[in-house]
Formats: C-alpha cells, sequence, structure tokens
C-alpha cells in the first residue's frame, strides 16, 4: 500500500502510541478496496460489501436550481469507509483554498516544526475537542479571552487545566493585557522543564462567540509577537470567518504564521450545513497527524457522504457573499431593534461579524435569574451570561442575542419585550 509507518511525535499527549499500528490497519479497511486494481482478488480489506447497502443512488437540489446527481459508482464510494484525513480530492480542493485565502508562509517552517498540513473534521467542534486533548494535560495553564464559546469550555475544563482569562474588549483579545498576564513568567524559562507557562492561547478572531468581538490584524500581530516570545500555540477558532461585514477583512493568525505556531480550525457549519457536520483543521504537520491519529481512534473519519456531498457542492461556496449579505442585514436589523427599544436598559457594540450581540444590562448584577425564570415565562429566549463564563455561577450582567434565526419583525419583538421585563425587574429592585 506504501503506507509509511507513521512516526510517534512525543507530544504531551494522552493519545496511546499503539495508534500508529491502528492506523495502518484502518487504512487497510478503508483504501485497500479502492488502491487495489478491479482484477486483484483480496481477502484484506476489512470493509464492508457496498452492494448489500439499501441506498443506491442520490439526487441533492440545490438552491439555484441545479441537481447534484450521485450514480451508483460515486453512492458506493461515499457510503464506504474512507481515510482518516479525509477524502483525497476535498483535501486538495481545501489546500488550495487555505493558501488562496490566508497564503501562510510555510515556507519558513522551521524543519523540526514540520510543513503544513490539513485534514477534514466532523465540523470545528470535533477539531477543537482533539486539538485540546493532544495539547492539554491536567494542571496546565491555558489562555483564553472569555467570555467564551460554551463549547470549548466544555472541551477544556474536563482536562483538569487551569483557564486564564485574558482581559479582551469589542476588538477581541488586548495585548497590552497578555503581555501582564504573561509577566509573572520569564520568557528564557519557559522551555526549562517544570514550568508552567502557558503553552496554548485559544481565540476567537471574528464574530466571537458570544461576544461578537473581531481582531485588529495590528493586534493579532502583537499577539502572535508575545506568542513567539513565549514559545506559545495559537489555536485560532474562526467560524464566522466568512461571515465578516466590513471589507477589508483582517489578516488571520495563519496568514502571519511564520513559525508553524498556529492551528486553525474552520467551519462550514454557517456557510454549507451546519447538520452536514463538515470542518477542516490547519495547523504544522506533526500535529495534525496526531489529531488524524486521534480521530483513526474515534470516528473513523467524518463521514464519507458528507464529504463526497461537501465535494460537489463547494462550487456553491463562493455563494457565501449572499449569506455575508443576509447576517449584515439581520445584524443590522438587530442593532436598530435594540436602539429602538434597550437603550436605556443596556448597552452593547455592534458586531463587524457572526451572528450574535452580546447586550449588558445596566443596573442588573446577574441575568441568570431573569433569563431562566421571567424571560421564559414571557418566551423571550436569550441566553444568560454566566454560561460563555471560566466560572459560571459568577454573576455576570450579560446576555446573547443570537439574530441568525428570527425575522427582523420578531427580534423588534423580542426587544420590545425583553425592555418592558427588564423595566420591571429593575423597577421591583428599587
Ligand atoms: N467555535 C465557535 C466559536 C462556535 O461558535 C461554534 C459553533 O457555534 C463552533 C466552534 C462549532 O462549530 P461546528 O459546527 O463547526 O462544530
Ligand atoms: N468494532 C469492531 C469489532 C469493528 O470491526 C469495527 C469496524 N470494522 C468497529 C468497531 C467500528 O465500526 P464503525 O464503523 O461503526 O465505527
Amino acid at each position: 500500500l506504501n503506507t509509511k509507518p507513521v512516526c510517534v511525535i512525543d507530544l504531551r499527549s494522552q493519545i496511546s502510541p499503539f495508534l500508529s499500528l491502528s492506523r495502518c490497519l484502518l487504512l487497510c479497511e478503508a483504501e485497500l478496496q479502492q488502491r487495489s486494481p478491479p482484477s486483484l482478488i483480496s481477502l484484506a480489506g476489512g470493509a464492508p460489501n457496498p452492494n448489500t447497502f439499501p441506498f443506491q443512488s442520490a439526487s441533492i437540489k440545490v438552491k439555484n436550481g441545479e441537481t447534484i446527481t450521485f450514480d451508483e459508482t460515486v453512492m458506493k464510494r461515499a457510503l464506504q469507509y474512507s481515510s482518516s484525513n479525509g477524502i483525497p480530492e476535498l483535501l486538495t480542493w481545501m489546500k488550495n483554498l487555505q493558501k488562496n485565502l490566508h497564503n501562510p508562509p510555510t515556507a519558513s517552517y522551521s524543519p523540526e516544526k514540520g510543513q503544513m498540513d490539513m485534514c477534514v473534521t466532523t465540523g470545528s467542534q470535533e477539531a477543537l475537542c482533539k486539538v485540546f486533548e493532544m495539547l492539554v494535560n491536567p494542571g496546565d495553564n491555558v489562555l483564553l479571552d472569555a467570555p467564551t464559546y460554551s463549547g470549548t469550555l466544555a472541551a477544556l475544563q474536563p482536562l483538569g487545566c487551569n483557564l486564564i482569562n485574558v482581559p479582551s474588549d469589542q476588538h477581541g483579545m488586548i495585548p497590552a493585557a497578555l503581555k501582564e498576564v504573561l509577566s509573572r513568567w520569564d520568557p528564557s524559562e519557559v522551555l526549562k522543564p517544570g514550568s508552567t507557562a502557558p503553552k496554548i492561547l485559544y481565540t476567537i478572531p471574528n464574530g466571537g462567540n458570544p461576544t461578537g468581538a473581531s481582531m485588529t490584524t495590528e493586534r493579532k500581530k502583537a499577539v502572535y509577537e508575545l506568542a513567539r516570545q513565549y514559545d506559545m500555540l495559537i489555536i485560532e477558532d474562526d467560524p464566522y470567518y466568512f461571515l465578516q461585514f466590513e471589507k477589508p477583512w483582517a489578516a488571520t493568525f495563519l496568514s502571519m504564521d511564520v513559525d508553524g505556531r498556529i492551528i486553525r480550525t474552520d467551519s462550514f457549519s454557517k456557510i454549507l450545513s451546519s447538520g452536514l457536520r463538515m470542518g477542516f483543521v490547519t495547523g504544522p504537520k506533526p500535529l495534525v497527524d496526531r489529531v488524524v491519529l486521534h480521530i483513526q481512534a474515534s470516528t473513523m473519519h467524518t463521514s464519507t457522504f458528507t464529504q463526497v456531498s461537501t465535494k460537489h457542492s463547494h462550487i456553491y461556496l463562493c455563494a457565501f457573499q449572499r449569506h455575508t449579505a443576509f447576517y449584515r442585514k439581520q445584524r443590522d436589523a438587530m442593532i436598530s431593534s435594540a436602539d429602538k427599544w434597550l437603550k436605556d436598559v443596556a448597552e452593547w457594540h455592534a458586531p463587524s461579524a457572526g451572528m450574535f450581540l452580546w447586550i449588558k444590562l445596566k443596573g442588573i448584577a446577574d441575568t441568570q435569574q431573569l433569563i431562566m425564570e421571567k424571560a421564559l415565562e414571557k418566551e423571550v429566549l436569550l441566553v444568560p451570561g454566566g454560561v460563555f463564563m471560566i466560572n459560571s455561577s459568577d454573576p455576570c450582567p450579560y446576555v446573547r442575542a443570537a439574530f441568525s434565526l428570527s425575522t427582523p419583525e420578531q427580534i423588534d419583538e423580542l426587544c420590545h419585550e425583553f425592555y418592558l421585563l427588564t423595566t420591571l425587574i429593575m423597577f421591583s429592585l428599587c
């Protein structure tokens, strides 16, 4: 099969080195069928016979009127096991996409860190979870700008690490604040055994969930410089990259990665479909290899059917400008209703990407009870900010409003109801 033995890299990983063996076995299962000449009689592959599968062909109608048809041959492949890193043609397309969008300076990655590589993941959530499990050990210090995505907290917290908040504002993580946090460690000591200096920093660079914050190019450059100084990896979780409303788009961390210290997670959830579960990881090859080993031991690979569908529909991804226009209109509707109803009781920053408005209520110390009891009663659905905090029981005066699903009329109605509710509560507190 020309499958080279996999070198096991001694990372701070909990993943069993036996995965190197399982990789070879699974590759056999998945690929023997496809790589063997049809005349070859083989009893080696452990894949089931696709002739026994009930689904014969499929056709998917695209909104532009076209139809994608999977004939019997495509269907057999779409229903069979496939490589853990992704089907080759999709990977090639993604690598070109990544190069065109970010032009990462891979040539200057040092040999010991390896070249850039990519793999397909079942949404970016899988990628994040596996990246954290690969890199984080109990007791490690991990940097992030909280409030942050609750899925990230859910993946990190069971690892027993110490989450350190780096203060942020509407432009994301504040470099001076990061410098201050890092000042408790000596940069010349960080690689010494026993150092407690953080080795990873996680951030959502565009349309942050829940804050809506987007980081400027200057801030990213400053954060990258600090990461170099302290030899940290940066996890750039960017599912709202394609939902940026203002041009020009800020440069990504990946585009400035001269060292190979960026692990970037991308997602098709917001532009192609969230239920298909498609994402991809980009980063230094030794690290991406380890994520692939973990995929082999868990899901084996992202659904081949999903990948084949994505491969056929990636041409429609070019229509993402339409999505951006839609979400921009939704953001404008959200802001105009918030301006109309909530000015006296709350404050916020208009997001320049994504689908969230982070609203700070004046005079209410914690929104948990307001949202979970009073607002639910009135069918006003918002998320209390505590969900996104490192310590979810700390009082939090914020709520997250997602403007992705409701019509402008519904958004306006909800803002009105929410205004009535908050004034009532503030009045009763007085
Ligand atoms: N990262 C962030 C910041 C998110 O907001 C989300 C989804 O809401 C994800 C990752 C997970 O996305 P996916 O559907 O690609 O797993
Ligand atoms: N357990 C055993 C014994 C298997 O042989 C296989 C697949 N060959 C699996 C689990 C994994 O199956 P699945 O494709 O459902 O993940």
